[in-house]
């Protein structure tokens, strides 16, 4: 069976064609499946943060088992501090400028939000769940971009920046016509949107 390109996803499960054979999805729906023998919640805050503590202690516990099997100390590398390319990536003009641009989306949300009525509302979801994606992915790209052997992972990572930005992009297009109150909103993070797409796309996909 094809092994799933997980930095090529956005993790929109429930719009998946691909959960069937997605480890990822097998996983969450077994933590929810957990949670509900256990009683307890799966949704908000409270919960994510439990199961996310969860998570890094499995993770941690993997992590140890390995080392211990190619014999690395892992106390040795505590105080190897933050990878250089992570920190240098924060810095990168281009994540800044995506960073900005879920800044922005995130101050339209909150405007929008009381406006939006039932007729617009899956536009607002779309923006809701991508317009934090594009950093993240972006982010990532540019962390893997220097590495020969993880250049994959930089052009899929990347690819998913631009898909959420072109699904925004879509979903402001809709809004504008929509609720005139907001028209310039959407107009203006539109347009910044496709600048930053093209950004990304010049960097990371030369020529497509
Ligand atoms: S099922 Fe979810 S995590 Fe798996 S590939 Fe699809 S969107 Fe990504």
């Amino acid at each position: 069976m094809e092994t799933l390109p997980f930095n090529a996803c956005d993790y929109r499960c429930e719009r998946c064609l691909a959960t069937e054979r997605c480890a990822v999805f097998k996983d969450l729906s077994a933590r929810e499946a957990r949670n509900f023998a256990l009683g307890r919640d799966s949704d908000g805050l409270g919960a994510a943060l439990r199961d996310v503590g969860e998570i890094f202690g499995e993770t941690r516990n993997m992590l140890a088992e390995k080392a211990a099997e190619y014999g690395i100390d892992l106390d040795e590398l505590a105080d190897a501090g933050p990878r250089d390319t992570f920190e240098e990536a924060k810095k990168d003009p281009l994540y800044l400028s995506a960073f900005d641009f879920m800044i922005q989306a995130q101050e339209f949300l909150k405007t929008a939000e009381p406006i939006v009525l039932i007729e617009g509302c899956d536009f607002l979801e779309d923006i809701t769940w991508h317009h934090t994606v594009v950093p993240a992915k972006v982010f990532r790209a540019i962390g893997s971009e220097d590495d020969p052997e993880m250049r994959f992972d930089a052009v899929n990572s990347a690819a998913v920046a631009m898909n959420s930005l072109t699904i925004c992009i879509m979903a402001f297009g809709a809004l504008a016509p929509l609720y005139p109150v907001i028209e310039r909103e959407c107009k203006e993070l539109s347009l910044k949107a496709m600048e930053l797409k093209q950004y990304i796309g010049s960097r990371f996909c030369p020529g497509s």
